[in-house]
């Protein structure tokens, strides 16, 4: 037994890495069952656009056919250009401002709109509560601090689908590119968020866009909004996409891999590789090797350098000061104990009683594959 998957880059940086008899990683067997979801043949796009054309029916009477989620990054750029151009919908952009937005993003996400003529629609996050949570899982020393992010963004999008009448929300990932985020570097629920904001936070989670069981059964089963992933139908490489995107919008690449936020550069450039060890480019780049737009060597090596990071001191200054931390609290979360959501309350005990429910709600298209095998895969 090794401690890094074969097939992938996946090490024991992930705790729950599980290898099998031949050393491959169930992150790989995820992928696997995925591509028996999604192949690409000659026929993937044309199933997006048989999907597509229902949703344009269902759409038929309404502002907007979908909404899709922006963040100024290359993902969800694409994303937007790709519905519209391509696949001829119509969108309702959304985005989240947790006031960590870098410049070339903002940018970016009004030149993408602006040019492909679609409507956006911002929600700024309440800046005081944000602050709090968002510290609050720094001081629990957990691995995803970026969880509030996550979190605020899909209750905004489902919120706005709601208000608008809208049955569909895009969402700009794809496991061949970015690959499956293990549970133990990012966990998203809202129970989550209110045990750390318990034990961590100040004051209560009023003001804050959790996404609780009751917007679950609101949103999802009561209403049936449904999440397309419309890049897993087709061949999406990263330089074609750059290419395109600069071509354009005359967008803007701001370099690292979710570096559009400010508060993420941090966390996966330098809280994560020097507190935890975890280097996130390692699920992208393992997603990379899986279909086969990188070698693997090649994946090692660039693994072997650390993420690039010119502006570092200049960057934790920006998120101490920003998030009210003083530089003694910010040493003492990096010396405490590491933790995670498997030290906190969360759903995910229940989720072995929900499985069969899960499963028919991922058959259903309530609920993507995706979602389903990275929280369920494992339970038996
Ligand atoms: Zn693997």
């Amino acid at each position: 037994m090794g401690n890094i998957c074969k097939k992938c880059v996946s090490d024991k940086s992930i705790i729950s890495l599980k290898l099998d008899k031949n050393g491959i990683c169930q992150f790989c067997k995820i992928h696997e069952e995925m591509e028996k979801e999604y192949p690409l043949n000659e026929n993937s796009f044309s199933n997006l656009l048989k999907i597509c054309e229902k949703i344009k029916l269902d759409g038929k009477k309404k502002k907007y056919d979908c909404i899709v989620g922006v963040s100024g990054g290359k993902d969800s750029s694409y994303l937007l250009y790709l519905v519209k151009k391509k696949l001829n919908l119509r969108p309702l952009a959304v985005h989240y401002d947790n006031g960590f937005d870098s410049d070339a993003s903002v940018s970016n996400i009004l030149k993408v709109c602006e040019k492909l003529d679609i409507d956006l629609e911002t929600k700024v996050a309440d800046w005081e509560k944000f602050k709090s949570i968002t510290k609050a899982f720094f001081k629990a020393g957990v691995s995803d601090p970026d969880t509030p992010t996550d979190v605020g963004i899909f209750k905004t999008m489902y919120e706005i689908a709601y208000k608008e009448n809208i049955n569909y929300v895009f969402n700009g990932h794809s496991f061949r590119t970015e690959g499956i985020e293990p549970l133990d570097w990012t966990y998203m629920d809202g129970l989550y968020v209110k045990d750390i904001n318990k034990k961590f936070g100040e004051g209560n989670l009023k003001n804050f866009d959790n996404f609780v069981l009751s917007d679950l059964i609101k949103y999802n089963f009561l209403r049936g909004i449904k999440t397309i992933l419309p890049l897993n139908y087709i061949k999406y490489e990263e330089k074609e996409v750059i290419e395109t995107l600069q071509k354009n919008f005359d967008w803007v690449n701001y370099g690292g891999h979710h570096y559009e936020s400010l508060l993420t550069k941090f966390v996966v450039s330098y809280y994560l590789p020097n507190k935890f060890g975890i280097d996130r480019r390692r699920t992208g780049l393992s997603a990379l090797v899986r279909s086969g737009q990188i070698q693997r060597s090649k994946a090692l090596e660039i693994l072997e350098r650390p993420p690039i990071l010119n502006d570092e001191n200049e960057l934790k200054n920006y998120i101490l000061d920003k998030l009210d931390l003083n530089g003694d609290e910010f040493d003492k979360i990096m010396k405490m104990q590491n933790r995670n959501f498997r030290n906190f309350q969360t759903y995910y005990k229940y989720f072995k009683h929900f499985k069969i429910f899960a499963n028919l709600f991922y058959k259903l298209g309530v609920i993507p594959k995706i979602l389903y095998l990275r929280y369920f895969g494992d339970k038996t």
